[in-house]
């Protein structure tokens, strides 16, 4: 399995390959030593042989939300490294999530320092920015994996159903760059009748995440190619603020697929 890619972008770089078990070895040491390694720079690193599969960063997350609600936790990953700074960064995988002090993303996933390539901003949007960071961490540190992260009772999604419904924005142009991002996508449920708040609120955070995924996949030509070339994976999933749970929803591989939760 070792050795450099064929194919498709040779002119790449790929940074000097050990064997498989040591590169599984290092994706799989939660708090052990780091590389030394694992991107060099001005280098894309996506195509790397050595880069962890999308499925198999899926499942360490999985994983991890397990521990963080079994309360067996390893903060050990959380205590300080100096070395670190010393260090490439060689984050496994990129989270979209939003700003939302009740989501930290690193502790519901149980991960620790340089596990993680988090971009936070409210209601979990697409701004030009969030694809610019996301393309510099898939092309720079081979991560393969993006998760887009929404949440329950997310203040965002509530501002913009509002917004909607009064037909009264907020006041603050910045506020609205991210109210004025959500809306498109949730405008139809926002006046369906009867509907009830909860469950409007919770399926607008579905929609917004599904839209914000999509977005990455098909806003970004760099991403897009990933994507279509199966070296990256865009995911949507939620987080339920009431439980602690992550549920993944949106272009899961069959491989990691769980059951998904009822609708509330
Ligand atoms: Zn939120």
């Amino acid at each position: 399995m070792s050795g450099r890619a064929q194919g498709p972008i040779p002119h790449f770089y790929f940074p000097a390959v050990s064997s498989q078990n040591r590169a599984q070895k290092r994706h799989t040491e939660r708090a052990g030593p780091r590389p030394n390694a694992c991107y060099t720079a001005d280098v894309p690193a996506t195509w790397s042989p050595e880069s962890l599969s999308p499925e198999a960063s899926l499942l360490r997350l999985q994983t991890g939300n397990r521990r963080f609600l079994e309360k067996g936790a390893a903060i050990s990953s959380r205590v300080f490294r100096p070395e670190l700074a010393e260090q490439p960064q060689c984050p496994f995988a990129i989270i979209l999530g939003c700003s939302d002090s009740r989501t930290p993303v690193e502790i519901l996933f149980d991960e620790g320092f340089g596990d993680l390539f988090v971009v936070r901003i409210a209601g979990n949007v697409v701004a030009p920015s969030v694809v610019g960071s996301i393309e510099f961490a898939a092309s720079q540190f081979g991560t393969r994996l993006v998760v887009v992260m929404g949440h329950t009772r997310c203040g965002a999604i509530s501002a913009t159903v509002k917004a909607l419904q009064s037909g009264n924005g907020p006041e603050s142009r910045n506020l609205r760059a991210i109210t004025d991002r959500i809306s498109p996508h949730i405008a139809e449920l926002a006046h369906t009748p009867g509907l009830e708040m909860q469950a409007l609120l919770r399926e607008s955070m579905r929609v917004n995440v599904r839209a914000s995924a999509d977005h990455l996949r098909h806003g970004s030509r760099l991403l897009e190619e990933l994507v279509l070339a199966g070296r990256v994976a865009v995911v949507g999933a939620e987080y339920e603020l009431e439980t602690g749970k992550v549920h993944f929803f949106d272009g899961v591989p069959l491989s990691n697929s769980e059951r998904p939760p009822h609708p509330k």
